[in-house]
Formats: structure tokens, C-alpha cells, sequence
């Protein structure tokens, strides 16, 4: 059984870190919020007091931070993982950051002798618990087969994406698309049903016809025709609109670096910036159907 420190014991990281703990390795947590640090020790984690504690003698490091500046901080500062690892530590940064950064930390943690992927999740903080997340990894073939069997107990679909960053690319990419796809979802429901068509005549055509996607699918932002969406209990997350705005903000970026046109997206930008001006942040990101009902 391996030794893992596991930095960042939040929504995600605390049950992605209890499912290694289940899998009997040795996990040592550290948090800022003592309030996680807790919770983590009440589900069978060893606490440590610093992030050079929680990787004292660890094979195995695991990140899942707010954002990339975080990233950057606890890898590259003073008494940062790069530092203080032993040479050959396995780096596994699963938060959702700019590919720039991923990119830039991986290659400062390869030049000090450690093997690092950028691996961000998809599945939520239900995947995480249930050890179903599915992660996109970015880095090199054997740092991934590294990774694969850590990454299996915490997870269900381990997909390689690439070289360093195209985790976080694949992840980029895809919530730009599922913000583009709910919307135009949203705007068709609406004007079906002020065209006299009901909501579950018209699912049943479009969701069979070219119209189909996981936004109208999985996800419906009606209530009614998919029984398990959360439109079914008045937009509760599920994924708040307020990761999706953290997500399309992230692919901005990247749309400028990679100097790439997606009106699409930088509208869908827009629209989740209004739906949380107006109190949207934490309800279900489909719920943003509220929001393009009351414009005109
Ligand atoms: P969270 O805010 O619940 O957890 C982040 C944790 O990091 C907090 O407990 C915070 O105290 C800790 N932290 C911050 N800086 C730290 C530092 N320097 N040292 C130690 N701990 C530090 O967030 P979350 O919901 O767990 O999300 C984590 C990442 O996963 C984010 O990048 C998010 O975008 C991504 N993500 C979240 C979801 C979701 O449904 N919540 C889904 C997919 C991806």
C-alpha cells in the first residue's frame, strides 16, 4: 500500500481522498480549513499540519485546489510540493485550472525529478463519493500508468488526453460545448412551448431527431420528461452555474491563448455572468432556462 499526501480536503477532494483511505493506503490531508481536516480524520485520514507534513515520505501526491493560482502556490512557492517531495514523486493535480499553468507546473515538477499529470474531473461531488469520476488526464505515458491505478479507485473512466495541460484542455473544451448545448437546449423548450407545443411532445421528437444532445437527454431543463434532472427539484445542483461561469471563464482564456474565434462560448460567458447577477450562482447550471425565460 502506497503513502499519499492529500492536499485539498473540499467538496471533491475530501471523498475522492476517504476512497483512498477505503482502498487501504496510508493518506495523510492537509487543508486550510481545519473544518475539513476534521472531517477527513473522522472518515479514517491521518491529518498533517502543512503540506510539507502531509508529503513526509509519500510515493504519491494529490491536489484538488480551488483554482490555478492555488495550483501554482502549493506546487511553486516557498516549502511548495516541487521543494519539499522526495525526487520521484508521482504529482496527480486533479483541480480544474488554465492549461497555461498545468502546463507550466508540470514542467517545473519533471526538471526537479518528479513525474506529474494534470488530471481534472468530470462527474461531480456524487462521483467523487461513489468513486465514479471520470478523469482527463494530461502528462507523459509512464507518469499516466503511474497514475492509472490510484486513479481507478477514485474513479470510473481514466482517459489519457495527451501530453502535459490536455487534461485540462479536454475538460476546457467539453463545458464550453455543455454550456453552448444547455443553452440552445433552454431556447428551443422555450419557444416550443410558446409556440403551443408541449414540453414532452417536442422531447420526444427532438430527443430522437438531429435536435439530441446530453443537455436534452440526461439533463433536461424541463421538469418532467428525464425524472432524475434536476429540474426536477427546482435546479438544485447537481453542477452550479456558478462552476459553469468558473469554466467558460477558463475557456475564455484559452480561446484567447490558443487564438481561437467561439463566439459561442464567449456568449454563453455572458449569459451565466447574468444568471448569477440575478442570484443564479448556486442553482443547477440548467437552470439558466429561468434566466432566458424572463428576457424578451
Ligand atoms: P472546495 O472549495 O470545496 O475545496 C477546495 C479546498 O482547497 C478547500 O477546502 C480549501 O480550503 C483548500 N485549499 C485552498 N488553498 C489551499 C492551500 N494553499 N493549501 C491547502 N488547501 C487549500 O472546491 P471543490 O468543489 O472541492 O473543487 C475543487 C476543484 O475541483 C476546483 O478546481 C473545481 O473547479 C473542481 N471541480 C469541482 C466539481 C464540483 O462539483 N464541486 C466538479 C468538477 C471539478
Amino acid at each position: 500500500m502506497a503513502s499519499i499526501g492529500f492536499i485539498g480536503l473540499g467538496n471533491m477532494g475530501g471523498p475522492m481522498a476517504d476512497n483512498l483511505v477505503k482502498a487501504g493506503h496510508e493518506v495523510r490531508g492537509f487543508d486550510l480549513s481545519a473544518d475539513s481536516v476534521a472531517r477527513f480524520v473522522s472518515a479514517g485520514g491521518v491529518a498533517a499540519d502543512s503540506i510539507k507534513a502531509a508529503v513526509a515520505g509519500a510515493s504519491v501526491v494529490v491536489t484538488m485546489l480551488p483554482a490555478g493560482k492555488h495550483v501554482r502556490d502549493v506546487y511553486t512557492g516557498d516549502d511548495g510540493l516541487i521543494s519539499v517531495c522526495e525526487p520521484g514523486t508521482l504529482m496527480i493535480d486533479s483541480s480544474t485550472i488554465d492549461v497555461e499553468t498545468a502546463r507550466d507546473v508540470i514542467a517545473l515538477a519533471d526538471a526537479a525529478g518528479h513525474q506529474m499529470l494534470d488530471a481534472p474531473v468530470s462527474g461531480g461531488t456524487t462521483g467523487a463519493a461513489a468513486g465514479t469520476l471520470t478523469f482527463m488526464c494530461g502528462g507523459s505515458d509512464p507518469a499516466f500508468a503511474s497514475a492509472k491505478p490510484f486513479l481507478d479507485i477514485m474513479g470510473k473512466n481514466i482517459v489519457h488526453a495527451g501530453g502535459p495541460g490536455n487534461g485540462q484542455a479536454a475538460k476546457v473544451c467539453n463545458n464550453m460545448l455543455l454550456a453552448i448545448s444547455m443553452i440552445g437546449t433552454c431556447e428551443a423548450f422555450l419557444m416550443a412551448e410558446r409556440l403551443g407545443l408541449d414540453a414532452q411532445r417536442f422531447f420526444d421528437i427532438s430527443s430522437t431527431a438531429s435536435g439530441q444532445s446530453w443537455s436534452m437527454t440526461t439533463y433536461c431543463p424541463v421538469p418532467g420528461p428525464v425524472p432524475t434532472s434536476p429540474a426536477n427539484r427546482d435546479y438544485q445542483p447537481g453542477f452550479a452555474a456558478a462552476m459553469m461561469f468558473k469554466d467558460l471563464d477558463l475557456a475564455k482564456g484559452a480561446a484567447e491563448s490558443s487564438k481561437t474565434f467561439t463566439p459561442m462560448g464567449a456568449r454563453a460567458l455572458e449569459l451565466y455572468k447574468e444568471f448569477m447577477d440575478e442570484g443564479g450562482a448556486n442553482t443547477d447550471f440548467s437552470g439558466i432556462i429561468k434566466h432566458l425565460a424572463g428576457r424578451k
